[in-house]
């Protein structure tokens, strides 16, 4: 009789211990489940060089019907009176002012280290002392691994330091300012490379010369979203996106 009531407790216990080691399994699981879709987040910037153009409204009548924010590294220069709104209208709609020089002209904003940090500097001025804001990136015409400012490139990086500002190269290139670009050669350049990170940082162009790059946004923003990339403005990805590594 005892050994039937001892048996019976050992059955009844051991029931215990299967149910909480699956619901312990069940609940491993899940949180797996959950890691890996925290982990697996997937953010796109998008970044439109050589602005303000006679294109940008448009570009920002798309970004706000998509809903999705991106840079702007802007030539100083090109703010002049009448693109004024442009800009305003970009803070307002909340993407993100990045420094683009200010003349974009290798022959003098190349010249030297000082006439590199002016034109930069004048840029940033500009956006503070007209609309308030301050700039926490740059990005180097050509990018920063360019014949013309591999010199004084360092130098130039450790001033804008100093001054809160980081620099910015991208990862993926939509290559709609060389050669002939279409549509189609846009969306395969991005789709070349894009996927091969979950923070990509795309170089596109916003100037009047780069219709084909108006034509293909809407295409790209859907292509990524069905990808499931979201979108943010750059400064706020985790890693400052620089070529080589450094
Ligand atoms: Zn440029």
């Amino acid at each position: 009789m005892a050994k039937r009531i001892l048996s019976g407790i050992a059955a009844v216990v051991l029931l215990i211990l299967c149910m909480m080691f699956e619901k312990n399994t069940i609940r491993e699981t899940m949180s797996d489940v959950e890691r890996c879709k925290t982990e697996q987040k997937k953010t796109a910037y998008i970044t439109f060089d050589d602005g303000p153009s006679c294109l940008t409204k448009q570009y920002l009548d798309i970004l706000e019907r998509e809903g999705v924010k991106a840079t702007f590294f802007v030539i100083g220069s090109q703010i002049t009176e009448d693109m004024e709104n442009i800009i305003k209208r970009e803070i307002e709609d909340g993407h993100e002012i990045g420094i683009h020089t200010y003349t974009h002209d290798a022959g003098k904003m190349y010249s030297c280290k000082e006439k590199c940090m002016e034109e930069i500097e004048k840029t940033g001025y500009m956006l503070e002392e007209k609309f308030g804001y301050k700039a926490k990136v740059m990005r180097f015409p050509w990018g920063s691994s360019n014949n013309y400012v591999k010199n004084f490139k360092s130098q130039v990086v450790n001033d804008l330091k100093k001054q809160g500002l980081e620099y910015a190269d991208w990862n993926v290139s939509a290559e709609d300012s060389v050669g002939c670009p279409t549509v189609d050669s846009i969306m395969k350049n991005i789709k070349k490379d894009c996927y091969k990170y979950n923070e990509p940082v795309i170089l596109m162009h916003d100037s009047c010369v780069n219709k084909k790059t108006l034509e293909s946004l809407e295409k790209v923003i859907n292509e990524l979203k069905s990808n499931g990339y979201g979108f943010d403005v750059l400064s706020n990805r985790k890693e400052s996106c620089h070529f080589c590594g450094d």
